[in-house]
């Protein structure tokens, strides 16, 4: 519970910020600090019958507007973002703990799905066939759903809802957003700046909340499609639920990205690729690279240089411009105890630290959620480790004599979204390429996330659905085809002049 003083986010709806009271809050913290920053209401019901109803009423002129002036509030948009760029980065920054370079990256990829969305007229574009059979046409274009909604994680405060709501309203659609209850900042920053673009009332809203206002989106019968980013078990559940009430869902859940190290991979460049893949965000990433097999001699050959890298990398404060760190802090006092009780339980079961994140503190912050960076080495497939989403600041190494058996090991686990190889043999790399079962795939390079007109194409247990998020697969999911099959007996009353 936030008290009194912290502000508490309200919600968006008809272009109002409207608080709503009486509701239970969560708190929202500055990980540097461990300090409470903000309060959220933990809407349910009620909040998104209101939500709802406001993108329902935007939703015929919206849906109506001609795609290039849609997209036309989305080159200001855009425009604005990039004035606000450096103040919404350190928004970022401070809300989640991540590093100031890594905010920048988070909004800048965000910023880049909005570039996509004002591509929007050629983006709709359909198909069309004269002549089908004789004095017969046909052709199939893209028309919105309505109110769509987007479900969303913490670790990407801004590119997660990106992901989302710009090329679900440049089709047309309106938006219903549930932000992380943890990072609900940035979205209020950026909706602001939706608004002063000339967004209409309505056409964007947001509502705050857990699992109450998680269920309530997906029971309301005028969401039409929902688009889900998050853990595993909570993505399988609302594709459920939410295919099970009629609804179009997508539902990209959790990850363990292998990154299998060659002996003949160039050991600095690796080295350097596999650190900023496995700590980058301090490892909460979807594409965070946490497990790595080494393959014949590349442990000795590069293991030694990676415990140097990462035991030399500075954890710390982000909050502020003036001084920033290899890496910062983890979202929460409680995922920091969670992955040090990983860390902890791995090497019990007998593998080795080579670097070991649990005794780092932070002096000028010593309230802050640190954890820093940690290298454990012989972790075997029965290790605990192995048995879930570390989802911190963790590189597992595993050994393996070949590169079959280490391809044997990245496909035994239940996730698929990211997979990466450091070699220079491009036969071995397009071995692993063809073989590894992930839907994303890295040849030297660690965090193989595709850009925006690229759909994020997760497997396995990191998606649930059929159309992923951004790219043309984006567009296909936010729209529904009509085809059109067109015949004309005469010349109706232009039958004179045209005899
Ligand atoms: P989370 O699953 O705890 O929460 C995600 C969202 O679901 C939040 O908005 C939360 O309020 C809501 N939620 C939580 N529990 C719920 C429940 N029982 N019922 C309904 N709604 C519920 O995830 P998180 O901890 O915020 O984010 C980290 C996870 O997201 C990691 O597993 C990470 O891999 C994943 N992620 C995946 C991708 C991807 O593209 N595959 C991208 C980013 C993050």
């Amino acid at each position: 519970m936030s008290d009194s003083s912290t502000p508490l986010c309200p919600n968006y709806l008809d272009g109002k910020w409207v608080t709503p009271s009486g509701k239970e809050t969560s708190n929202v913290y500055n990980p540097s600090r461990g300090s409470v920053i903000a309060g959220v209401p933990m809407c349910g019901k009620v909040e998104v019958d209101a939500v709802v109803a406001s993108a329902l009423k935007a939703f015929p002129d919206w849906g109506d507007t001609p795609p290039n002036e849609r997209a036309q509030v989305l080159f200001r948009a855009k425009i604005m973002l990039e004035d606000a760029f450096d103040e919404l980065c350190l928004g970022i920054a401070t809300e989640h703990g991540k590093t100031l370079s890594e905010a920048r990256g988070d909004l800048r990829r965000g910023i880049e799905v909005v570039e996509y969305a004002c591509g929007v007229p050629t983006l709709l574009m359909g198909e069309s066939l004269e002549n089908i059979a004789r004095g017969i046409d046909c052709h199939t274009d893209r028309h919105p759903l309505g109110v769509v909604a987007g479900i969303c994680p913490f670790n990407f405060p801004a590119l997660v809802p990106m992901w989302m709501w710009p090329l679900a309203i440049a089709c047309g659609n309106t938006f219903v957003l549930k932000p992380s209850e943890k990072v609900p900042l940035t979205m209020q920053r950026v909706v602001a700046i939706l608004e002063k673009a000339g967004l209409p009332p309505g056409v964007m809203n947001i509502v705050h909340g857990g699992r109450e206002c998680v269920d309530a989106i997906l029971e309301h019968p005028d969401v039409k499609a929902i688009s889900f980013v998050g853990s595993t078990p909570v993505a399988r559940e609302i594709h459920r639920k939410g295919t099970l009430n009629g609804k179009r869902v997508q539902a990209a859940g959790g990850a363990k990205n292998f990154i299998i190290l060659m002996p003949d991979a160039d050991i600095d460049r690796t080295v350097e690729a596999v650190k900023d893949g496995a700590f980058g965000c301090a490892g909460e990433r979807c594409m965070a690279g946490s497990t790595a097999v080494a393959v014949g001699e590349a442990g000795e050959r590069l293991l030694p240089a990676l415990a140097d890298l990462v035991s030399s990398m500075k954890t710390g404060t982000t909050d502020t411009v003036d001084s920033q760190p290899d890496m910062g802090a983890v979202i929460s006092a409680e995922h920091r105890s969670k992955v040090a009780g990983i860390i902890d339980a791995g090497e019990r079961a007998g593998a080795k630290v080579l670097s070991d994140g649990r005794p780092v503190k932070v002096n000028e912050a010593p309230e802050g959620f640190f954890l820093g960076p940690t290298l454990i080495d012989h972790v075997e497939e029965s290790n605990p480790i192995m048995e879930t989403e570390v989802f911190g600041p963790v590189l597992a190494v595993l050994r393996a004599k070949t590169l079959d058996e280490a391809i044997e090991k990245a496909n035994r686990q239940a996730f698929g979204n990211g997979a990466a190889i450091f070699t220079n043999s491009g036969k071995a790399a397009r071995e692993f390429r063809r073989k590894v079962s992930a839907g994303m795939v890295g040849i030297n390079v660690g965090v193989p996330a595709p850009l925006a007109y690229f759909p994020f194409t997760g497997w396995n247990d990191s998606f649930f659905g059929d159309l992923h998020i951004q790219g043309k697969e984006g567009v296909e999911f936010y729209t529904q085809r009509k085809t059109t099959t067109t015949r004309w007996f005469g010349f109706g009353d232009g039958e004179i002049w045209a005899k």
